[in-house]
């Protein structure tokens, strides 16, 4: 029944990355940790979009072997699984190829926290992972290594895309949003002169505000 529900969330979700423009053909996969198991389910491979059903969905453990479902995974399946491993924190894995974000990638640069929109969600920069070439732990253990030591859900991994994490996936899902719309505005602002600094004990208000203060508070 759990994994029903999330196999469902999770194929919902990707219709959010192709409804903002983080995705071109089947580039990008969300995936979500089952609760209280060692699996987790994730996009199957080369798959279009607008034929992901939620019985698609496949069911992997946490050395990305398929424990259910009929088609292959992504191929990104074995960062994602290197990440539910070591981040037991983690409940929603996104990776997109989304183009500003990527470009900052291309460039090997984070992306500086010059917006309050980034401090509220990323806590600072969003920092460049390592290049790491896709099949084994390399992507998946540069995004845990470089998230580590930062409070940013997101990471540019370095002449390739963006990894995005959550507690959830649809946090993992909404991270993978803001990353790309403030890869997109401080671009823009590049163009036209040096964004001005954020000072730190205002990035770290903003962001403890946004974290704990704004939106509605759930009483359940
Ligand atoms: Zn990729």
């Amino acid at each position: 029944m759990m994994i029903r529900e999330l196999r469902e969330t999770v194929c919902r979700l990707h219709a959010e990355l192709v409804r903002y423009g983080l995705v071109a053909w089947t580039a990008g996969n969300v995936s979500g940790r089952v609760p209280g198991e060692d699996l987790f389910v994730i996009k199957p491979s080369g798959v279009s979009y607008d034929d992901l059903t939620p019985e698609s969905i496949v069911v992997c453990d946490l050395d990305g072997v398929v424990v259910e479902g009929t088609l292959s995974p992504s191929s990104d399946t074995a960062a994602h699984a290197y990440v539910y491993r070591y981040m037991p924190e983690v409940n929603g894995v996104v990776h997109t190829h989304s183009t500003y974000a990527s470009a900052w990638a291309a460039r090997g640069e984070a992306i500086p926290c010059v917006l309050t929109a980034m401090a509220d969600e990323f806590g600072g920069e969003i920092p460049v992972g390592p290049f790491a070439l896709i099949g084994g732990d390399d992507i998946g253990k540069g995004v845990v290594e470089t998230l580590s030591g930062h409070r940013s859900p997101a990471v540019l991994m370095r002449n390739h895309g963006v990894f995005t994490v959550g507690d959830s996936p649809t946090s993992a899902v909404k991270a993978a949003v803001m990353c790309e719309d403030v890869a997109r505005t401080v671009h823009v602002a590049r163009q036209l002169g040096d964004p001005l600094p954020i000072a730190p004990e205002d990035i770290d208000r903003l962001h403890h505000r946004y974290q704990h203060v704004y939106g509605q508070r759930s009483h359940l």
